[in-house]
């Protein structure tokens, strides 16, 4: 008989380049310099890592060791068994789990010295009845009316006793936008409410808050988009580049190049038509690799609808931007590369998807979306490269 198929044996070995469609390569000396940036931008206050769902599409495990020998010492996740993830990489970090206290996990929580951010009086009550006094952050709501106490939830909690409670804290709803007057609103909010916690630690800043014009650090600062690269500050006016250095390079195989006529379609439904003599190239990534799908370029049939008028995705080949033609495939995509001299490119030849100053945002507003998609889109089949470690 057949031994019981036991975990390690099927943990994948790492993929190899030469096996794989595409090549991830993560910088994790870029990320570790975002979080000193990001900490310099706080102030006073202490700078956390906001590492969930796999760190942005990053790698959780390799982004908490290294952002942890870094120095961060506090890591906000969204789910419990991110947490035990991010517990094992670090394990004397503080770890918080966004989405709060899942029924009949708080012992398990507990025992794994992982604090839930309470986001109800009800998950309050299950947090002591199950995990007696151990600490758990509270989420006071000040605008986005998904989770938190309401502001009378949150004077009944205060007054229930404020020991265990290690940091209460409360989520921008437009912090990108720094114009907008609700970050004002939240900011008045967050400083009336959070007084009812005296001597607990608080936390407002996501990566676009810690930029504010209104410094609304407090004690805590949680950063995520901008340690991977994203633009924190989107909509100064007057522009500013981005403070942050990318950390996600992302490269494609050219699999064929083709010479098509006149009229000649590409792809599914045959989308794309040739307007006249144009070069193809064949690369190996699609949406199931996280091209998404609306990166797709349409020259026939209806247009698309869309919430917000795009260009379509492009690649880098042989240092030209190529616009992708036709509808992207689940492992392929083409692109247009008759704007490359001929003798620059080649079947075989790596192209560049995101990187060389095609960063995550432009990759993003591209296809319709935020970097924060593009980024936690990233498929599982690449080779991963991490470089940059301390
Ligand atoms: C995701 C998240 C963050 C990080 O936000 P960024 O915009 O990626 O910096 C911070 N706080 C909460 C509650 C979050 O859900």
């Amino acid at each position: 008989m057949l031994d019981p198929v036991k975990a390690g044996d099927i943990a994948p070995d790492p993929i190899s380049a030469d096996l794989a469609g595409g090549v991830l390569t993560v910088d994790l000396g870029a990320l570790c310099d975002n979080w000193r940036t990001m900490r310099a931008a706080s102030g006073a206050a202490e700078c956390s890592a906001v590492v969930k769902a796999n760190a942005y599409g990053t790698g959780q495990g390799p982004a908490v060791k290294a952002l942890r020998a870094a120095g961060c010492r506090t890591f906000f996740v969204a789910h419990p068994h991110e947490a035990f993830l991010a517990r094992a990489a670090a394990p004397d970090a503080t770890v918080y789990v966004l989405n709060g206290l899942p029924p009949g996990a708080g012992r398990r929580l507990a025992s794994a010295g992982v604090q839930p951010v309470l986001g109800s009086l009800h998950e309050l009550a299950e947090w002591r009845r199950e995990a007696g006094d151990a600490p758990a952050a509270l989420h006071i709501d000040t605008g986005m009316e998904r989770l938190g106490l309401t502001a009378r939830e949150a004077a009944g909690a205060a007054a229930q006793g404020v020991g265990q409670i290690s940091l209460v804290m409360s989520h921008f709803v437009a912090s990108e936008e720094p114009d907008n007057s609700l970050n004002d609103r939240q900011i008045a909010r967050f400083t009336e409410l959070s007084a009812l916690f005296p001597g607990v630690r608080k936390s407002l800043a996501n990566s676009s808050g810690i930029w504010l014009p209104q410094a609304p650090h407090f004690d805590l600062t949680r950063p995520g988009y901008g340690l991977y690269g994203g633009n924190p500050t989107p909509n100064l006016h007057p522009a500013r580049p981005n403070p942050m250095r990318p950390v996600v390079r992302l490269e494609a195989r050219i699999l064929q190049l083709r010479d098509i006529a006149p009229d000649d379609t590409v792809g599914y439904n045959a989308r794309w038509r040739a307007s006249g003599q144009r070069r193809i190239a064949t690369l190996s990534a699609g949406y199931a690799d996280g091209v998404l799908r609306s990166a797709s370029v349409r020259n026939t049939g209806a247009p698309q609808t869309h919430t917000r008028p795009h260009t379509g995705g492009a690649a880098l080949v042989a240092g030209v931007l190529c616009p992708f033609a036709g509808n992207i495939s689940m492992d392929l995509l083409a692109v247009d590369v008759t704007g490359v001299p001929r003798d620059a490119v080649q079947a075989g030849d790596m192209v560049t998807l995101i990187g060389d100053g095609l960063n995550v945002d432009e990759v993003a507003a591209r296809c319709g979306t935020i970097g924060y998609e593009t980024l936690t889109s990233l498929g599982q089949r690449y080779a991963r490269h991490y470089v940059g470690a301390a």
